[in-house]
């Protein structure tokens, strides 16, 4: 993915994609001291990009970063970056990471640094396995308790769970997989949320662990504008067996049916269809 032309933000200035380098002495490959965003831009603009920018610094603050730039820099070289790009509909990774100015885990003396990168990434899951609804399995990780990992960060240090998951997920035939949290409740599919729906209600996990997604909060405006009861809560595994429909929702992800979760099976029915409509409907519409 490197060799490629293209131009990436990097501490400040655009630099040519096959030049956007770091050392391989840079502390974040060692340490995962790193913090991310993936957003979209529909029709040239990004998609709640200020949602994003904020989500960013929140996860640089709760692993001990400083972002060297303000929010509005931030919010401007986006835009700048998919200019540049010369793109319209893609996909935006903004990166924070600390450098390679010295080795030791103590990170005082690091710098932290921001890349913001810009291409083409269509959809995420295949359009067809999409319509048909996807297919999980259980992960055997959990996700963390927050006392144990920066869990509520989205780091790189809490991406290894994800990549192992995925990955015995699809060797298994599957799609993705389901992670429970430490307590064994529902937790959410390696890198987007999961949602049930019952009748007129709605129901994900809370937030105590799973990544505060901002499709998922947009897509639980979007129910409620649709006369569906929102609740967020515990969800025993089991429990499963009482709901109808499944979906993901992500950035990258946008919302996806599922048609079966780690033993149970769902309907790609009537509500996860208008949902997903009035996400792309909304999206567009900026
Ligand atoms: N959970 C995880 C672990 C993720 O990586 C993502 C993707 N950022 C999400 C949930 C969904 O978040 P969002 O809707 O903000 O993209």
């Amino acid at each position: 993915f490197d060799d490629r032309d293209g131009w990436i933000w990097m501490d400040g200035e655009m630099v040519q994609w096959r030049e956007a380098n770091v050392h391989i002495l840079t502390h974040a490959l060692h340490y995962a001291t790193s913090v991310f965003e993936g957003q979209r831009a529909y029709s040239g603009q990004i998609f709640e990009l200020e949602a994003h920018t904020n989500r960013l610094f929140k996860s640089a603050d709760i692993i001990g970063m400083d972002i060297p730039y303000s929010r509005e820099v931030i919010n401007q070289a986006c835009k700048d970056n998919l200019i540049k790009n010369g793109l319209v509909d893609a996909y935006q990774r903004p990166v924070v990471w600390r450098g390679s100015e010295q080795m030791g885990i103590n990170t005082k003396l690091t710098k932290v640094h921001v890349a913001i990168a810009s291409w083409e990434w269509p959809s995420y899951f295949a359009p067809e396995a999409k319509l048909k609804g996807l297919r999980l399995c259980m992960s055997n990780y959990r996700r963390p308790n927050p006392e144990t990992a920066p869990i509520l960060a989205k780091s790189a240090a809490n991406y290894p769970i994800s990549c192992l998951s995925k990955e015995a997920a699809e060797l298994k035939g599957y799609d993705d997989a389901l992670l429970l949290d430490w307590e064994g409740y529902v937790g959410e599919a390696t890198g987007a949320n999961i949602f049930f729906i019952k009748g007129s209600e709605i129901h994900t996990p809370s937030l105590k662990c799973v990544l505060d997604g901002i499709t998922r909060r947009t897509v639980m405006g979007l129910a409620q504008k649709r006369g569906l009861t929102v609740v967020e809560r515990n969800i025993k595994p089991e429990e499963m067996a009482d709901f109808e429909q499944a979906f993901l929702t992500g950035t990258a992800a946008e919302v996806t049916p599922l048609s079966h979760v780690a033993g149970y099976d769902f309907v790609v029915g009537q509500e996860v269809q208008n949902l997903m409509n009035d996400y792309e409907a909304l999206v567009r519409d900026v």
